[in-house]
């Protein structure tokens, strides 16, 4: 990790109607480190990363995100979505599309790179996770976990800042989780920032430096995974952890 602040969320407040989703959340990302979110269901964490790349707009508070304000109106909303890469649960892909077509659309329409460097791209972040042989598949003929792989990949061609992530493996059969995580693992390896919404307490342990645990709009609390997973002080993280581990 790196003493550089790359998200710096103060205050965010999201409301739905009359319901308050997101009640004044307050985080800092540092360069390279990962976070992984935790908390029970209807929680706000999905609301919480789609206010980060502003798929949702915040009702009030800030977003700083590499010295931009995402959460100002007036932003750039096409800049900030390329430089934050977001997996979701249900991969998105296009199911019209081949893998390598899903992996070169946004860099040939939105950066107007050329085909062929798309393409060498392509082929370069599907070895990344484990996938070269799939450069011409179908969508349809890949597995969840593949396709999840592939979702990954498509997030990597824009060369995001941030990776965020909303339970990128709770759709997917047991048997395809730890293939998904390993890429993840290694993404964090490599010094990406990540945000991870997760239930896989494994990974959390294994690759958070930091973890946080949202419920009811707010975080309650945030430590190590050390301090989080064996030290919990928040009556309402033990209930959590004694229902997840
Ligand atoms: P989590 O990801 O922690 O399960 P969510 O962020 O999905 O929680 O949801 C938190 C709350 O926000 C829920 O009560 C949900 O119904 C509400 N919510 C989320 N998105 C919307 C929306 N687009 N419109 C209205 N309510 C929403
Ligand atoms: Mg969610």
């Amino acid at each position: 990790m790196n003493e550089k602040i790359k998200v710096k969320v103060h205050n965010l407040i999201k409301t739905f109607g009359d319901n308050q989703v997101l009640k004044g959340i307050n985080l800092e990302v540092h360069d390279n480190e990962v976070v992984v979110v935790i908390g029970p269901s209807g929680s706000g964490k999905s609301t919480f990363l789609r206010n980060l790349n502003r798929l949702e707009a915040p009702t009030s508070g800030s977003i700083v995100i590499d010295d931009m304000d995402i959460a100002d109106p007036k932003a750039n909303i096409n800049k900030i979505r390329e430089n934050i890469g977001m997996v979701f649960q249900h991969f998105n892909l296009f199911s019209n599309l081949s893998v390598s077509e899903n992996i070169m659309l946004a860099p040939v329409e939105l950066k107007k790179a050329s085909k062929e460097k798309a393409a060498a791209q392509a082929k370069k972040l599907l070895a990344q996770v484990g996938l070269e042989s799939k450069y011409n598949a179908t969508v349809q003929s890949l597995s969840g976990g593949q396709q999840q792989r592939v979702a990954i990949a498509r997030a990597l061609a824009m060369n995001p800042d941030v990776m965020l992530f909303d339970e990128p493996t709770s759709a997917l059969d047991p048997e395809m989780v730890g293939d998904v995580l390993a890429v993840m693992k290694q993404l964090a390896k490599q010094g990406m920032t990540m945000i991870v919404v997760t239930h896989e307490m494994g990974f959390a342990k294994e690759v958070a430096d930091r973890v946080v645990f949202v419920e009811d709009g707010n975080i309650q609390e945030q430590g190590t995974p050390d301090e989080i997973f064996n030290h919990p002080k928040d009556p309402r993280l033990q209930s959590f952890l004694d229902k997840v581990l």
